[in-house]
């Protein structure tokens, strides 16, 4: 089988991902809907030809899917036979992009932040990527904040044996990939007033803003401390679209610390929320957003009748 024809049965078209309903008085109280945009499920939606993929688990799937896609049909459009990418030890996006490397058949070369790992064992996430096929080139944090620097990025790129390859950015926030976030808004459109997504880079809440209608607003839970993700949204929109694009705002002040930092409150608050709507709550990213979203609307941040849309970006 072609790699392209791989290409064409894994990208084709997809249904939208499933949007809920929920019934939950912390928000029925102040006359605020809640839906859940399940894009944890995609995987459950691609329509593949099990016979000719084999059997397929994309790990995990959600914006990351949305944000590679793109990226993914311009590498083999280019005729590259690898891809190389960067990430943290526990990278959703180092995992996905070394399964979807794997179904289509391409080299991926992942470059990880922290030279203190390399010749440990491997955690879950990293041990996963290797046997999807990933090659890890783990390099200091110093070096690898450096990547910044288009001639230390390729450097980078040369020195993990990876020349020639397509190159996707950390957590896949280019300009094609705020393309496929677009999708994410298109398919919402008409169905709510506020489209809420938690941010890392930011990538999913460029592109999602500008899919959305007129009258529609896309807000961003960062889950990082810092404060510096307004700029690197407007970078991302500008290079993607133009200019800015559609309406968003950033509600801060909801990363509990920072990255991956899980304090027993927001722990207990997404077990909380798993007894009763009987979703499984992503603790690094979609907890956060529900936090927000939940103090958000008892603060009477959001007028009676608006119907709020959480993206679940992923699943534990
Ligand atoms: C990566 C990720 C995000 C954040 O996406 P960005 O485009 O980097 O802002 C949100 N949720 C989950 C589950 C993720 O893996």
């Amino acid at each position: 089988m072609k790699r392209s024809a791989h290409v064409d049965v894994l990208l084709q078209p997809r249904p939208p991902s499933p949007l809920q309903e929920v019934r939950d008085d912390r928000f029925e109280r102040h006359g605020v809907r809640l839906l859940l945009k399940r894009d944890d499920l995609i995987h459950t939606t691609v329509p593949w030809d099990a016979d000719l993929l084999g059997p397929v688990e994309l790990h995990p799937p959600g914006n990351k899917w949305r944000k590679l896609a793109p990226n993914l049909r311009a590498a083999v459009a280019e005729g590259r036979g690898c891809l190389v990418t960067f990430g943290g030890a526990y990278s959703n996006h180092l995992r996905a992009t070394a399964a979807a490397g794997r179904l289509l058949g391409l080299g991926t070369v992942g470059v990880v932040r922290g030279d203190e790992l390399a010749g440990r064992p491997l955690n879950d996430s990293l041990a996963r990527c290797a046997a999807d096929g990933m090659r890890l080139h783990f390099v200091s944090r110093s070096q690898y904040r450096r990547k910044a620097d288009p001639q230390a990025l390729a450097e980078l790129v040369r020195e993990a044996g990876a020349e020639g390859a397509y190159v996707v950015p950390e957590g896949g926030s280019n300009a094609l990939a705020l393309h496929g976030c677009a999708e994410l808004g298109r398919e919402l459109r008409g169905a709510a007033d506020v489209v809420a997504v938690a941010c890392g880079t930011g990538g999913t809440l460029a592109g999602l803003a500008a899919g959305l209608g007129p009258g529609q607003r896309a807000l961003g839970v960062p889950v990082l401390a810092g404060g510096f993700l307004d700029a690197e949204i407007r970078a991302l929109q500008l290079a993607a679209f133009g200019g800015p694009a559609g309406a968003w705002a950033l509600a801060e002040d909801f990363h509990h610390g920072g990255y991956a930092r899980v304090p027993a409150a927001l722990d207990a608050f997404a077990a909380g929320f798993e007894d009763r709507h009987g979703l499984p709550v992503e603790r690094v990213y979609v907890a956060k957003l529900l936090w927000a979203l939940t103090e958000l609307t008892d603060s009477g941040a959001f007028p009676r009748g608006t119907t709020l849309a959480a993206v679940i970006t992923g699943r534990p």
